[in-house]
C-alpha cells in the first residue's frame, strides 16, 4: 500500500474559514499530526490516530509524519493559516530533501488555507490592496541583521509589510527594534494594524499609527500590518475606520 501526506492549512481559527478541501483531507486521514492546539480544533473521528507535538518541533514532526506515510498510511499534517507561510510545508520539503530517499516517491499534497495577514487585512479594509510583503520577525532561524536588512528594503521600497511572529517571551525586544527601524523610513502617521487571534473567541483588532505603535500591545498570536506611505485611513461615523492602500501609484 502506498501512503500519502496532506499538509493542511486550518486558516486563522474560525470553522468558517476552513476550506472544504481542508475538511475533506482531515476527514480522510488515518493519522493527524500537529501542534497540540491545532489538533484540538479538529473534531475527533473514530479510527483516526492523533500525534500532537510541541510548537518548536517542526522538523521532527514533519519527519514523523513522512515516516508514517511511507509506512502506507494516509497522513494529515496540520498547520495554522496557510501551510506554505512560515509553516509546515517548507519543513516537509526540508525533510524530503535531506531525509530518506523513499520520501521522494511519496504522494504529497499541500492544501492551502487563509493566512493570518489576509484574515487581519480583511477585518480593517484593504491594507494589502497594493504591493506588499511578509516578514517573520523570528530570529530563531535567521540572524537579526538579515531581518533588519529586509525591513529596510521593504519600507524603502514602498511595500506594505505584514509582520509575522512579532514577539515571544524568548524574543522580547525584536518588535520594538523593528518599529524603530521602520520609523527611519516611514512617517509616524503611517497606518499600523494590530490583529490578535483573528477568527477566534479572543480576537482583538486595533488600528493605530507607526509613531504610536506599542510593542507591548502584541503577543505571539498577533499579526501586525505596517502601511506604506500610500496607505490611508477613512474615518466613519459610528463605525470602525477603513484602512486601505489604493490600487494605483502615480508616476513620479
Ligand atoms: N502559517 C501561519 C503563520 C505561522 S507563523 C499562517 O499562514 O497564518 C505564526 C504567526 O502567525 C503568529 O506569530 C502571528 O503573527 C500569525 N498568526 C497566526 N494566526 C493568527 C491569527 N488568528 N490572528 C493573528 N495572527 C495570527
Amino acid at each position: 500500500m502506498s501512503g500519502s501526506l496532506f499538509v493542511v492549512g486550518l486558516g486563522p481559527g474560525s470553522p468558517g474559514a476552513l476550506t472544504p478541501d481542508a475538511t475533506a483531507a482531515l476527514q480522510a486521514a488515518d493519522a493527524l499530526y500537529g501542534y497540540g492546539p491545532y489538533l484540538a480544533r479538529v473534531a475527533e473521528r473514530p479510527g483516526q490516530t492523533r500525534h500532537p507535538s510541541d510548537n518548536r518541533e517542526e522538523g521532527a514532526r514533519a519527519a514523523a509524519a513522512l515516516r508514517h506515510a511511507a509506512d502506507g498510511a494516509r497522513v494529515a499534517l496540520l498547520s495554522g493559516g496557510d501551510p506554505g507561510v512560515f509553516a509546515m510545508a517548507a519543513a516537509v520539503c526540508e525533510q524530503i530533501e535531506s531525509g530518506d530517499d523513499a520520501w521522494r516517491s511519496l504522494d504529497v499534497t499541500i492544501v492551502p488555507g487563509v493566512t493570518a495577514m489576509l484574515a487581519v487585512a480583511a477585518r480593517v479594509g484593504a491594507p494589502l490592496g497594493h504591493d506588499f510583503c511578509a516578514i517573520s520577525l523570528s530570529d530563531n532561524l535567521k540572524p537579526w541583521d538579515v531581518v533588519e536588512r529586509r525591513l529596510d528594503g521593504a519600507a524603502s521600497g514602498g511595500f506594505v509589510i505584514a509582520l509575522y511572529n512579532p514577539i515571544s517571551s524568548a524574543r522580547p525586544w525584536q518588535l520594538g527594534a523593528a518599529f524603530e527601524r521602520l520609523r527611519r523610513h516611514l512617517p509616524a502617521s503611517t497606518p499600523t494594524v494590530f490583529g490578535r487571534a483573528v477568527g477566534r473567541a479572543d480576537e482583538k483588532v486595533v488600528v493605530t499609527s507607526l509613531g504610536a505603535a506599542d510593542p507591548a500591545s502584541a503577543d505571539m498570536a498577533t499579526l501586525i500590518i505596517v502601511g506604506s506611505t500610500f496607505t490611508r485611513v477613512i474615518e466613519r461615523p459610528g463605525l470602525t475606520p477603513l484602512v486601505y492602500t489604493p490600487r494605483s501609484v502615480a508616476s513620479s
